[in-house]
């Protein structure tokens, strides 16, 4: 197991479309045990494959953060299939680590994504699972949950992260 540095926010490698995963592999596997290490190691809900520099359709939820391994849940080639409602609440990013900003998210979320094994499963998430699913889903598609601000509020949250961030 390995934690593996995460990418962040101003890499071009966030803002790439990560390709589906055809075969899996003994190496995939490796990247979803790290992908989990890692994320728990910065106390994350969620990770996905792309903030690590591997641009494919992979990401990792645990919305318990490392207390049920029950609620491990790997997403491979995921689409959303559904979504009901909206919840107003904070939102982060470990490639964006210190800023949190209240984003409208739906409230319930259905989900298709492969097994390892290449079959399918459809799961629903409502809540923060919900709104994991979105956020992790914008990943693959190279999209920061910030981008979902106007200009004028983004370049304020970024020079607030520049600030936090400066190299003293
Ligand atoms: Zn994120």
């Amino acid at each position: 197991m390995a934690v593996r540095p995460i990418l962040t926010w101003g890499d071009p490698r966030l803002k790439l479309n990560s390709a589906d995963v055809d075969a899996w592999s003994p190496e995939l596997d490796q990247l979803v045990v790290d992908l989990f290490e890692t994320a728990l190691d910065e106390e994350g809900v969620g990770l996905a494959a792309p903030q690590v520099g591997v641009n494919l359709n992979i990401a990792v939820i645990d919305c318990s953060c490392g207390e049920d391994p029950a609620q491990k849940l790997i997403l491979i080639n995921p689409e959303i299939t559904k979504q009901e409602g909206s919840q107003i609440g904070p939102e982060g990013c470990l490639s964006i680590p210190g800023i949190h900003e209240v984003l409208e998210r739906p409230k319930k979320v259905t989900i298709k994504t492969r097994r390892p094994d290449g079959t399918w499963t459809e799961i629903c998430g409502e809540d923060l699972m919900a709104r994991a699913f979105c956020h992790e889903v914008d990943h693959l598609r190279g999209r920061l949950f910030v981008e979902y601000f106007g200009p004028v509020k983004r370049q304020v949250i970024k020079r607030r992260y520049q600030k936090q961030h400066k190299p003293s």
